[in-house]
């Protein structure tokens, strides 16, 4: 079970990132966010949301989802992307686990881009 983001749905509100760092840090902490909307400059209306788990992260971008496995070897060929360096830093995502009515970024985000699946 885990999280399933539509990113062509997402307006990168933020919403699910302030939820997530308030339900780590019991305060409006971004940086303690396992959950990370972002917007690629280059291209107009181009949201992405990036998301660590336990041993992956996962972008969910509108051309479709992307795993990668931490600790595994990246294509030297790829362009990295900077987003990602700091979430590997950060706790995993837990399914809010604590909280009785469920993760709290499904909760918040306006849009129902974030589901259980
Ligand atoms: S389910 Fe909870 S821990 Fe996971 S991304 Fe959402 S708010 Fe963060
Ligand atoms: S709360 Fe929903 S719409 Fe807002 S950034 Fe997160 S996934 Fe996107």
């Amino acid at each position: 079970m885990g999280l399933k983001i539509d990113a062509l749905t997402c307006t990168a509100c933020m919403a699910c990132e302030l939820a997530c760092g308030y339900h780590r840090d019991d305060a409006f902490a971004l940086l303690s966010s396992c959950i990370v909307p972002y917007r690629a400059r280059e291209k107009k209306n181009y949201i992405g949301v990036i998301l660590k788990e336990e041993d992956s992260l996962i972008a969910a971008r509108p051309e479709g989802t992307e795993i990668s496995r931490i600790g595994q070897e990246q294509d030297p060929d790829k362009e990295a992307d900077a987003s990602a360096k700091p979430m590997l830093l950060r706790e995993s995502c837990d399914l809010c686990e604590d909280l009785d009515d469920g993760p709290l970024c499904i909760r918040f985000c306006p849009v129902n881009a974030i589901s259980m699946e």
